[in-house]
């Protein structure tokens, strides 16, 4: 099928946090493509703006909110907003989140810790807390949460983003068995090392800088934003139909040993 004929959400509404930037703007604009308006929630209101341009043009209809995932009130109200602009969601891509520059355990602050497990894991929370009712209402959908390699590997230095990506995982899991029934499939993707804003920043705190990022990857490159997207794509949709509680891996051998 070509991609312009690619209409799989067609008449779907697709929320994606941390849609501002790198992944979660890459996978909101491969949303839109793919026939779904959408919802997108960002801290970064600029990033939010732009973004927000990309998937207009695109044909979708778009609601974007500013909302910071680490705080109910501000999650509740995207909810809301979004089901009183379209009537339901029926796919979550939880995906804001923020890196740990390089560091061991005795040297990552309590305020670098909290904000770790503030963003990556209790945003999480909030996103699938407001986000189940409304499926449930539907009868149904798909919520991807972005977890990392970091949340099936350990990685020196990342002792704080890796105890937050696995968290990710375990949460994941657990609420695809709670609603499976009902028709809520609940995965995770496992991104490698992904060619965003993140990585630039993450990289000027690595021994080897950014050399030392591509050296992580057997398949020798960066993974791009537009290929975690597509997973997300597949999972939110039909083909994904019998895949829940799942860590999908999408890491270009990252996390798979060593040697190679
Ligand atoms: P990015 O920095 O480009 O985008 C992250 C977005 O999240 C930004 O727009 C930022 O404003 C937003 N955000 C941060 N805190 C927020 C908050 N409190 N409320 C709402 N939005 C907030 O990074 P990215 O590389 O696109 O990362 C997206 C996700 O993928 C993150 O969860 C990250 O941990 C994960 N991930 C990234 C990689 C990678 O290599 N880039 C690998 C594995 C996992």
């Amino acid at each position: 099928m070509a991609e312009t004929e690619d209409q799989r959400f067609a008449g779907k509404v697709a929320l994606v946090t941390g849609a501002g930037s790198g992944i979660g703007r890459a996978t909101a604009v491969a949303f839109a493509r793919a026939g779904a308006d959408l919802v997108l929630v960002d801290i970064d209101a600029e990033g939010l703006a732009e973004s927000e341009q990309l998937v207009e043009k695109e044909g979708a209809a778009v609601l974007a909110v500013t909302t910071d995932v680490t705080k109910a009130a501000d999650v509740q109200a995207a909810v809301d907003r979004a089901v009183d602009r379209f009537g339901r969601i029926d796919v979550c891509f939880n995906n804001a989140g923020i890196e740990q520059p390089y560091g061991k355990i005795e040297d990552v602050s309590e305020e670098a810790w909290d904000r770790l497990v503030a963003v990556n894991l209790r945003g999480v929370y909030l996103g699938m807390k407001f986000v189940v009712p409304v499926m449930l209402r539907n009868g149904g959908g798909s919520i991807v949460n972005t977890a990392s390699t970091a949340g099936v590997i350990g990685i020196a230095g990342q002792a704080a983003y890796c105890a937050t990506k696995f968290g990710v995982i375990g949460l994941t899991k657990s609420v695809a068995l709670e609603h499976a029934k009902a028709n809520i499939r609940v995965n995770a993707i496992c991104p490698g090392v992904i060619d965003t804003v993140m990585i630039e920043r993450i990289s000027k705190t690595a021994a080897n800088g950014y050399d030392s990022m591509v050296a992580q990857e057997p398949i020798g490159r960066l993974g791009k934003a537009e290929e975690i997207a597509s997973a997300v794509l597949w999972l939110s949709s039909t083909d994904g139909a019998f895949t829940t509680g799942s860590a999908m891996v999408v890491d270009g051998g990252q996390s798979v040993g060593l040697g190679g």
